[in-house]
């Protein structure tokens, strides 16, 4: 509430004050003015009255030189009290009657004699009847100025209370107008405003003041309800929105598990908890295998569904562990404590990977998600957050690089692991300059003709350490550092130029089968390179068979597809190797330039022991057929392996049964008795 001095009113009241008073001095000072001019004229008017009528008498005192006349004229002339002295007579002689008293005492004397003057000076001729008119003498008066001062100051005094007074009261008025009409109704507002809450301020209405509906008073109250109710309105939807982001910050929108900030929070405590009570940490870093290809091959929807399905199965399969996340993508981090040996966790881990093989239903299809872990153990492997997650994540890929479906953990050897596989990149980019490649040839056996009809060239490098690595290891880092592409180039020259020898030599119908990378497939001068090569050596296109991996060509179908249609223009064929392991449907099959089908050797090796392995070999046999394709299978190392195939109509075979990968000069002793002899017999092999 405003102090009392601090009112509007009462500033109002004090203006007012002011300025009436200054107006009604201003105004009495005026008619003051006024005031003395007219008494300057009362004093004229009296003189002229008073000599008007002592004339007569004092004529016919002076005409008849009447002593005693005159000092009665004198005596009835000082019945005014302003008349301070009187005398009747010729200027040449002595007055026939003179009268004078002192002036008369007054206390306003001072200053009505700077108005008036101290007295003022009358006179008037005294003269005979026409017609002589002769002049006897004057009567000359002086009067006092005093009482006409005395009324005057008396006057004005008065004027001036009732200009104060008058001024006083139209203050008053006005304050209680003011009071009345403004502060009244303001103070009340006031108060009311005191009691919207901050937090709602849309809660509470301003109540309308009685009697102010129409006026500005009124449209305040409205204009401010309304503004009222619009901050409250905006205030909600800030603080929707910044929920919303809190959730989004802390959570990942798609499954509702805490994402990658909020783990590491939650870490933080775990880890810091496990250090007061000198326990364990293990940190489980899962990615789904070839996620992108099942997102592909079916919708991004259904990749969203299976995410979350997948999200719930770890929910329910994480009720020993201390948090579960999504750390994006097809990565999801469990966090283990309580356990006293790291074989509790390696169970968990593959108590996951087990579960998976239970297939998730999607659209009432039956989809089966692979995963890889990495595991990191706190202390031993990391003592912060980032270090265990970072390093779980590191052992994930890696693991993934070399096979899928399985857990590992990381030891300190990981870390010199990426460091050899740095040093091998480097090495690569050099290895077909120093001439460190060579191929080696493994044959493929046409189960109708009975003898070798192709042959699959496989990359060998012979490090400068000594040490063998398998194409498995550095084919995927040259992948990743791109020199696959020379090498792939080198591979492609080798093979087409052994080829036209082996043609030379009469073995003119033989195929060469060369591994793609799915690099290569995407290298827009791929087709180019390959019409090159097959005019260069002067071989016809279908004596060249091009193998990519079905999981490659899974990766970026759309591009695969039309890749695979500018590579068949060259007349090559097209083989999808490793069939089997990745999620290709039938749809794509069907749309892709493809001539063969290589059963991936995985099948093939369980097929005696896993019913269902054998199943999915007659399956894509089948598939193959109707598809019009030929059907390969690789891996082939027992008879019983190579009866199955037979029987189920497997057009080749490809496999230790019959042959290792040689080198040229070796596969030329097979190829000899494999043409011209006989048909290829094992035994002889
Ligand atoms: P792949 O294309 O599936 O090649 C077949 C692999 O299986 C070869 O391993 C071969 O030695 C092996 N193999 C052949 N017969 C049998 C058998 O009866 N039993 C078993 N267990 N294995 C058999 P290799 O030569 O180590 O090659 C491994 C992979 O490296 C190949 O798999 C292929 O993906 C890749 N690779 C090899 N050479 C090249 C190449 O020149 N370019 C590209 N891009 N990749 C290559
Ligand atoms: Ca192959
Ligand atoms: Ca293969």
């Amino acid at each position: 509430m405003t102090e009392l001095r601090n009112r509007l009113s009462r500033k109002l009241l004090r203006v007012v004050l002011l300025s009436a008073l200054a107006v009604g001095l201003v105004l009495s000072c005026v008619q003051i003015v006024f005031d003395a001019y007219k008494t300057h004229q009362l004093i004229e008017a009296d003189a002229q009255r008073i000599l008007r009528m002592s004339r007569d008498p004092s004529t016919q005192a002076i005409y008849s030189l009447d002593r005693e006349m005159g000092r009665q004229v004198m005596e009835g002339l000082f019945q005014h009290e302003s008349i301070r002295t009187a005398f009747i007579g010729h200027a040449d002689d002595d007055p026939l009657a003179y009268k004078t008293r002192p002036p008369i005492e007054a206390s306003t004397r001072w200053l009505t004699d700077m108005i008036l003057g101290q007295e003022r000076e009358f006179s008037v001729s005294l003269v005979g009847r026409p017609p002589a008119s002769e002049h006897y003498g004057d009567l000359h008066i002086t009067l006092d100025t005093a009482p006409y001062g005395q009324t005057l100051v008396e006057n004005s005094v008065l004027l001036f209370c009732l200009g104060l007074l008058r001024a006083a009261t139209l203050g008053l008025v006005l304050y209680l107008i003011y009071e009345w009409l403004l502060t009244r109704p303001l103070t009340k507002i006031v108060e009311h405003l005191a009691r919207i809450n901050p937090d709602h301020p849309g809660e509470y209405k301003l109540p309308m003041l009685k009697g102010h509906e129409k006026n500005e008073l009124g449209l305040w109250v409205e204009t401010a309800n309304g503004l009222l109710s619009a901050i409250e309105h905006n205030m909600r939807l800030r603080h929707a929105a910044e929920s919303s982001l809190q959730r989004m910050a802390h959570y990942d929108l798609l499954t509702g598990l805490p994402n990658r900030l909020q783990l590491q929070q939650q870490l933080g405590h775990i880890l810091s908890e496990a250090d007061r009570l000198q326990r364990p940490v293990a940190v489980l870093c899962l990615g789904l295998d070839d996620f992108k290809s099942i997102n592909e091959q079916h919708s991004y929807q259904s990749g969203d569904k299976l995410l979350i399905a997948m999200a719930d199965r770890l929910r329910k399969l994480s009720g020993q562990t201390s948090a579960l996340a999504r750390l994006g993508g097809d990565q999801f981090v469990l966090v283990m404590t309580g356990f006293k040996q790291p074989d509790a966790v390696a169970e968990l881990a593959q108590t996951i990977l087990d579960n998976l093989d239970t297939p998730f239903i999607l659209d009432q299809k039956p989809i089966r998600l692979r995963a890889t872990i990495g595991i990191t153990l706190y202390p031993e492997d990391g003592n912060s957050t980032e270090k265990l997650l970072q390093k779980a994540e590191q052992t994930m890929t890696l693991a993934k690089s070399r096979s899928r479906n399985r857990y590992q953990f990381y030891i300190a050897s990981i870390d010199s692991e990426m460091r050899e596989r740095r040093e091998l990149q480097k090495d690569l980019a050099e290895a077909v300059k120093r001439g460190e490649f060579h191929l080696v040839y493994q044959p493929q056996v046409d189960y109708r003709l009975k003898r070798i009809t192709g042959v699959e060239a496989l990359l060998r490098w012979s490090h400068p350490s000594g040490k063998f690595i398998p194409p498995d290891v550095f084919i995927p880092l040259a992948e990743q550092s791109g020199s696959i592409i020379a090498i792939g180039e080198w591979v492609l020259d080798r093979a087409c130029r052994q080829l036209q020898e082996w043609h030379q030599l009469g073995f003119s119908d033989l195929r060469m089968a060369v591994n793609l990378s799915a690099v290569q497939l995407h290298h827009a001068e791929l087709p180019g390179t390959i019409r090159g090569l097959l005019e260069n050596y002067g071989l016809p296109a279908e004596s060249l068979e091009l193998e990519v991996t079905e999981t490659g060509l899974m990766e970026d179908i759309v591009a695969a597809s039309h890749n695979l249609h500018s590579l068949r223009r060259s007349g090559a064929l097209i083989a999808i190797d490793d069939f089997g392991t990745g999620y290709s449907s039938l749809s794509y099959l069907k749309n892709l330039p493809l001539d063969k089908i290589k059963i991936d050797k995985s099948f093939v090796r369980d097929m005696g022991t896993d019913e269902g392995d054998a199943t999915i070999v007659r399956a894509i046999i089948q598939l193959g057929k109707s598809l019009g394709m030929l059907v390969i299978a690789e891996g082939v190392e027992t008879a019983e392996q190579e009866r199955y195939l037979i029987e189920e109509g497997c057009n080749e075979g490809q496999g230790y049964h019959y042959s290792k990968p040689l080198p040229a000069t070796e596969l030329l002793g097979l190829l000899q008795h494999s043409f011209f002899e006989q048909p290829v017999n094992p035994e002889m092999l």
